[in-house]
C-alpha cells in the first residue's frame, strides 16, 4: 500500500556495471523515468535526492582486464569515466553518482557483512568448486562454461543460463570447462558464506504478496514465481581477487559477492552525498525509498538486497521498486556482446544538442 504520509523520497537507479559503456536500452528502462520522476517532486517542492553510481566488483571486470592485458582498476576507472560523463552529458540529474571502489563503499559493506556475521544471521558451508590448476585459480561464476542440464546450451554459465535464464551451480554443468585455459577444471574443497534465504521467506512472502499487490504486474508476477518456487541459502561470497575482502578471520583471499556489496552501494553513495543526516532517508519510515531497475535485476532488489535489509534490521524496504522490460531495436533485442545498440556518449558526439530528442 502507497504510504501518504512520507516527509522524503529516496530515488535510486540500478549501478551500471562498469565493464562497458551505457546504451539507450538503459537510459528508456531506468534513467530517464527516475529522473522524471525526482524532477517532478523537485518541482514540487519535496525533498528528494536521487542516487547513482557505477557497479565496479565481479567476474566480467576481472575477465575483461585479463583478455586486454590491464588491471580491474583500469577497466572500471574507464568506463565509470565514460558512464558518469555521458549520463551528464544527457541531463540525468542525479544528487550524486559514485562508485562501489570508493573508500566509504569498502567500510560500509565491510561493516553491513560483519554485523550480520556477528549476529549469526550466515551459514557457513564447505562445499567442492572448480579449480584451475593450470592457471592456479578459482573458477567463480563466468570463469566457468559447459552445457546447461535443462536445455542443452553448450554456452552456460557457471551460475546462469542465458538460454533458458535458470540460476546454475557450476557443478549442474556438463562438460565443464574453464574460461581462462579451457581447461577440464578439478574439484576442491573450499568454504562460503551463505545467506539463508528461506528463513525471510515467510516475511518476504507477507511483505510483497500481500501488503504491495500495487506493483508492476511483470515484477509482482516474478517474485511471486521466485517464493512459490521456494527460496534457498546462496553463497555471499566468492574465490576472486577483486572486490572487497570477506572481513573475518580464516577468510583470506575471499570477497563479498558482487550481488551483495552492490546494493550496498546505494547506502554507501547516499552517505558520500549527506554525511551527517543520510540515516533518515534510509531509516526513518517518514521516508519513501523507490529502487528503478531493469527487469533482470528483479530477485536482486526485491528478495535478495530486503532479505538483507531485513537481517540487518535497521533499515526501511522500499516501497516500490519499478521495473521495465528490455527495448528492442529495430525489433531486435540489444545487445551489448552483439553490439547491437545505440552506445550513449556517441549518440552525445553525434548529434550535439540534440539530448532531448533521444530522450
Ligand atoms: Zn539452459
Amino acid at each position: 500500500m502507497e504510504k501518504k504520509n512520507y516527509k522524503r523520497t529516496l530515488v535510486t537507479t540500478a549501478l551500471p556495471y562498469a565493464n562497458g559503456p551505457v546504451h539507450i536500452g538503459h537510459l528508456a528502462g531506468v534513467y530517464v523515468p527516475a529522473d522524471i520522476y525526482t524532477r517532478y517532486l523537485r518541482l514540487k517542492g519535496e525533498d528528494v535526492v536521487m542516487i547513482g553510481g557505477s557497479d565496479e566488483h565481479g567476474v566480467p571486470i576481472t575477465i575483461k582486464a585479463q583478455k586486454e592485458g590491464v588491471t580491474p582498476q583500469d577497466i572500471v576507472d574507464r568506463y565509470h569515466n565514460i558512464i558518469k560523463d555521458s549520463m551528464a552529458g544527457l541531463g540525468i540529474s542525479f544528487d550524486v553518482y559514485g562508485r562501489t571502489t570508493s573508500a566509504t563503499h569498502r567500510v560500509t559493506a565491510s561493516e553491513f557483512f560483519k554485523k550480520l556475521y556477528d549476529n549469526g544471521e550466515f551459514i557457513e558451508k564447505t562445499s567442492q568448486q572448480f579449480y584451475d590448476e593450470e592457471a592456479d585459480q578459482w573458477l567463480a561464476d563466468r570463469y566457468i562454461m559447459g552445457t546447461c542440464p535443462h536445455c542443452g546450451n553448450e554456452r552456460a554459465y557457471g551460475d546462469q543460463c542465458e538460454a533458458c535464464g535458470r540460476d546454475l551451480n557450476a557443478t549442474d554443468l556438463i562438460n565443464p570447462h574453464s574460461t581462462i585455459t579451457g581447461n577440464v577444471p578439478v574439484l576442491r574443497e573450499t568454504k562460503h558464506w551463505y545467506m539463508p534465504l528461506d528463513k525471510w521467506e515467510p516475511r518476504l512472502r507477507q511483505w510483497i504478496l500481500e501488503e504491495h499487490k500495487e506493483w508492476k504486474t511483470n515484477v509482482y508476477g516474478q517474485c511471486k514465481s521466485w517464493l512459490d518456487g521456494g527460496l534457498q541459502p546462496r553463497a555471499v561470497t566468492r574465490d576472486l581477487n577483486w572486490g572487497i575482502p570477506v572481513p573475518i578471520e580464516g577468510a583470506e583471499g575471499k570477497v563479498l559477492y558482487v550481488w551483495f556489496d552492490a546494493p550496498i552501494g546505494y547506502i554507501s553513495n547516499t552517505k558520500d552525498l549527506l554525511p551527517d543526516t543520510w540515516e533518515k532517508y534510509w531509516k526513518d519510515p517518514e521516508t519513501r525509498i523507490i529502487h528503478f531497475i531493469g527487469k533482470d535485476n528483479i530477485v536482486f532488489h526485491c528478495l535478495i538486497f530486503p532479505a538483507m535489509l531485513m537481517a540487518e534490521g535497521t533499515y526501511q524496504l522500499p516501497e516500490n521498486v519499478p521495473a521495465n522490460e528490455f527495448l528492442n531495436l529495430e525489433g531486435d533485442k540489444i545487445s551489448t556482446s552483439r553490439n547491437w545498440a545505440v552506445w550513449l556518449h556517441e549518440y552525445l558526439e553525434e548529434f550535439p544538442g540534440k539530448e532531448d530528442v533521444l530522450r
